[in-house]
């Protein structure tokens, strides 16, 4: 918008978001002055809106529940099936997220009991440009004894690795010390999921308690316990995303 006002011009622009930029030259003020804060002005635009890019856009997150239809997963000892578990656990993470007033920008890989394949998995990853790819999963083992938590990132080094080791270190921490799980520690393994998303986005793989221990599989038939977990994980992942900025080419 242009105004006339007696000796002065003025340039007023309204940007999308509520900001608005003035500019004023007195009359007759010389076009090499008009000019250099034309300039002036079009740089801070470009550098507002590389802001409003960076810090602006909610972080994307992909939830996967591991498993799903024909594939059940790890069978508990008391009939709990890992699919139906980690579909709970990605569900209450979604409401979660949902009852935010910025929510983060959260995809599953399922949202019912179907068989997706790994690679249609990993692909919408890569097709929503994610910020983080999570994989839930539960455990299981011949040894009874075997429990706790465990957090897988990839071998492969990429520049996301930095971010998804120390993810995975958060979340373990954070299961160990607001829900009492034991932690078995943050671990590499070639896990196809991981293989195929770290080179778009920091990606972690979530070994849930072991099924087939006789506690574990007790907390995970209990509707609170999932409810616990899901809210664990999601603020871990709320308040550590918020706190860097998009890795990006
Ligand atoms: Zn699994």
């Amino acid at each position: 918008m242009f105004l006339f006002n007696g000796n002065w011009h003025q340039i007023i622009w309204e940007m999308e978001w509520p900001m608005l930029i003035t500019l004023k030259f007195r009359k007759g003020v010389k076009p090499k002055n008009v000019r250099f804060r034309l300039c002036l002005a079009l740089c801070l635009v470009i550098l507002l809106f590389q802001c409003q890019t960076i810090f602006g856009q909610q972080k994307v997150v992909v939830i996967d529940p591991g498993h799903g239809g024909k594939d059940s997963g790890a069978i508990g000892l008391n009939g709990i099936k890992e699919n139906e578990v980690v579909l709970h656990i990605a569900m209450e993470m979604l409401r979660l997220n949902n009852e935010l007033d910025k929510p983060l920008d959260i995809y599953l890989t399922r949202y019912s009991d179907t068989l997706i394949s790994l690679s249609d998995r990993t692909k919408l990853a890569k097709a929503l440009k994610a910020d983080l790819f999570v994989s839930l999963h539960c455990n299981h083992s011949d040894n009874p004894n075997a429990r706790g938590i465990e957090v897988y990132v990839a071998h492969r080094k990429t520049k996301y690795s930095d971010r998804s080791i120390w993810l995975g270190f958060q979340l373990q921490d954070g299961l160990k010390k607001k829900l009492r799980l034991e932690s078995r520690g943050v671990k590499f393994k070639n896990f196809q999921v991981l293989r195929e998303t770290v080179d778009y986005c920091s990606s972690v793989l979530l070994e849930l308690g072991f099924l087939s221990n006789n506690d574990e599989s007790e907390y995970y038939q209990n509707t609170a316990s999932l409810k616990a977990l899901a809210l664990v994980i999601f603020r871990i992942l709320f308040k550590k995303l918020n706190s860097y900025e998009r890795i990006r080419d």
